[in-house]
């Protein structure tokens, strides 16, 4: 059983977004997550498009994930 808390690629603590973020990106349904640094390289996005799509997220309030 996968540790929710830390990253399944690099075992990292994950970030607080990194699980939501996760969850709308790759797999809704997901029970383990990666970190945002492995996500980014995952979806071959740099990390600060994946910040700035956290704080769109976050702010628009319109995504039940955040
Ligand atoms: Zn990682």
């Amino acid at each position: 059983m996968a540790n929710e808390s830390t990253c399944f690629k690099c075992g990292k603590s994950l970030e607080s977004d990194a699980i939501p973020i996760y969850k709308k990106l790759i797999n809704r349904g997901a029970e383990e997550y990666m970190c945002i640094d492995c996500l980014a390289e995952y979806i071959q996005m740099p990390r600060s498009a994946i910040e700035q799509l956290i704080d769109f997220y976050t702010q628009s309030g319109t995504c039940a994930l955040f």
